[in-house]
């Protein structure tokens, strides 16, 4: 996303960004737009603060938990400002807070330990795990709170400190819930910062930063990846996905309509892990547009405030702007738009839900990462030639195999080239599973374990034994 449309409120007390709210696009408030004086501070107060938090792992367990009472104590103030500047039912912001605080109470129980380590020699070898020093979080503006739960729950549960930006789209209940959080951690320990690029760049560049944790596009990523090399740092990268839902012959599409339905709709199909893209047998594709359709047109699209709705705006104006020049490509290009097709009339970033047919497989909505509410319905011949368009792109973060026979369906699973495939289902993550891409989908692991030993540096003490 190379354009924040935040607007630069009036001068005084600092820049400000305004963030607007995507359901009317109205201005809903401001944030300061931070400048290099301000980051340089916050990762100084970081060091300070990491003195003193990597020394107590059962304080810092403590810490953690009342971050996560402090949070679910806040549920009520953070879901409706989120809605209001992400867009997504209400329902779905609280489940975000939800997702938080079990987050921060998973991570705050995991203990890296230490393992002996031998290769049969008289060594006695231990390996033990070091937190890794200041770090940065940068944050998309899709799940504004999940997403910094993601990093900020590992890091600081290693014994990190952290400063975190959101996106300049949705900085405001991220630094709600930086304040919240404040109240049970050390000063130092979690600051957020607000503003526009180059805050992001100058934060991932910045020398005093060990390891940078990113989550968006792949274009963004390697913006990062090349800014954190200017200081060594270590990057985890979680990035763009273009996740295929492969249909057997075997399948139920009755029975499956909804769920598949939902794992692309979701958040307006604003999730990495959203199906983007439907392989169905040729004989049932009209069938599975037919019932993903009548799905589409009952969903109930508006203001995520506003009881009863079920789908929310896009979240940004250049993100709208994409989805309309992706469908428009692709009704250009020979598709038919079973339902919707276009942005929605009247104010706010509404676009109405999108089933399309008869897509040339090269047309951008199924090559590239439409991030929306438009879903592609493609149909196959032989299931070889299925895996082979679900493997096609660039991306390789998640996939779903859907048919009556799970074994079977499960066994198409291990030809698809991602970190995760699920089957007749989609997008469901557990908190201590390893969430990793493959491909241009990302670089190193998050979630569970894994996501804690990726804030940690190895260190090994090693002595004869006789020693
Ligand atoms: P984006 O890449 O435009 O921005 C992500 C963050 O990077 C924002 O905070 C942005 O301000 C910041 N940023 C922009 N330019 C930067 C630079 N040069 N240096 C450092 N930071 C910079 O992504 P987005 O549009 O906010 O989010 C959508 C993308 O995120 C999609 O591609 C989606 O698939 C991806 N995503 C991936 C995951 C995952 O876990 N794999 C999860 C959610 C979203």
């Amino acid at each position: 996303m190379p354009t924040p449309l935040a607007r630069r409120g009036p001068r005084g007390g600092g820049e400000r960004l305004t963030v607007l709210d995507p359901a009317t696009g109205e201005a809903l408030d401001e944030v300061p737009d931070q400048q290099p004086d301000e980051l340089d501070a916050a990762i100084e107060r970081a060091h300070e603060a990491w003195r003193g938090w990597r020394a107590d792992p059962a304080a810092r367990t403590t810490a953690l938990h009342a971050a996560a009472d402090a949070v679910a104590a806040a549920g009520a103030d953070l879901a409706p400002l989120l809605t209001r500047e992400q867009g997504k039912p209400l329902a779905e912001s609280h489940a975000e807070v939800a997702r938080t605080v079990a987050r921060l109470r998973y991570f705050a129980e995991l203990d890296p330990g230490t393992q002996p380590v031998t290769d049969g020699r008289p060594v006695r070898s231990e390996l033990r795990w070091r937190p890794l020093g200041p770090v940065a979080a940068i944050v998309p503006w899709n799940f504004p709170l999940q997403l910094a739960s993601a990093k900020f729950a590992p890091a600081l549960a290693a014994g990190n400190t952290m400063v975190l930006k959101p996106s300049p789209f949705t900085p405001l209940a991220s630094r709600l819930l930086g304040a919240v959080m404040s109240a049970a951690l050390p000063e130092g320990v979690l600051t957020i910062v607000t503003g526009r690029e180059p805050l992001g760049a100058r934060l991932a560049s910045h020398p005093g930063i060990r390891h940078v944790t990113f989550t968006g596009s792949a274009a963004t990523g390697r913006a990062v990846a090349g800014a954190a090399a200017a200081s060594l740092a270590r990057v985890t990268l979680e990035l763009g996905g273009n996740d295929a839902a492969i249909l057997l012959e075997d399948v139920e599409v009755e029975r499956i309509a909804d769920r598949l339905f939902w794992a692309a709709f979701r958040n307006c199909g604003q999730v990495c892990m959203a199906v983007k893209r439907v392989y169905a047998p040729a004989p049932l594709c009209s069938q599975v547009a037919e019932a993903l359709a009548q799905r589409a047109k009952s969903a109930v699209v508006g203001a995520g405030l506003d009881p009863g709705t079920q789908l929310g705006p896009v979240n940004n104006a250049p993100q709208l702007a994409r989805i309309e020049r992706y469908t428009a490509r692709a009704l250009a290009d020979g598709a038919r738009a079973v339902t919707g097709g276009h942005r929605l009339e009247g104010p706010g970033y509404f676009f109405a839900p999108t089933i399309l047919a008869e897509v040339p497989p090269h047309s951008p909505v199924v090559t590239a990462e439409q991030f929306g509410p438009v879903l592609p319905v493609l149909p196959y011949g032989s299931l070889d030639e299925a895996v082979e368009a679900a493997n096609s792109t660039g991306f390789g973060l998640g996939g779903s195999v859907w048919g009556s026979d799970p074994d079977r369906a499960e066994a198409v699973a291990g030809r698809l080239e991602c970190g995760t495939v699920w089957i007749n289902h989609h997008g469901e993550l557990s908190l201590a599973q390893p969430f990793a891409g493959t491909k241009e989908s990302g670089v190193g692991i998050a979630g569970g374990p894994w996501g804690l030993y990726g804030n940690l540096s190895p260190f090994v003490v090693h002595r004869p034994q006789e020693a």
